[in-house]
């Protein structure tokens, strides 16, 4: 079963763990979490990275250079909801 990131809406009025991102198993066909399961805020789904083997090909695949060539954005996570596109 795939792992899903969430994050509380309001971080001003949640727990420790809903403040920061948490990750959850659940099947595909369940339906996305409302409330932190925890203190009960309500909580959003992230789009989360996929995981993804790091054979040497798949490297090669996903080097900035490559992704630049396919036309694909690369955006790293700097936290506190703030993205720096770097390719
Ligand atoms: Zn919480």
């Amino acid at each position: 079963m795939p792992l899903y990131e969430y994050q509380a809406e309001d971080t001003g009025r949640s727990c420790d763990r809903c403040r920061e991102a948490f990750t959850v198993r659940q099947a595909m066909s369940d339906p996305p979490l409302q409330t932190c399961p925890d203190c009960g805020s309500a909580v959003r789904r992230l789009i989360s990275t996929c995981s993804v083997s790091t054979t040497p090909s798949t490297r090669a695949m996903l080097s900035d250079r490559n992704l630049k060539a396919k036309g694909f954005t690369k955006l790293v996570n700097e936290g506190g909801g703030r993205f720096r596109r770097t390719v």
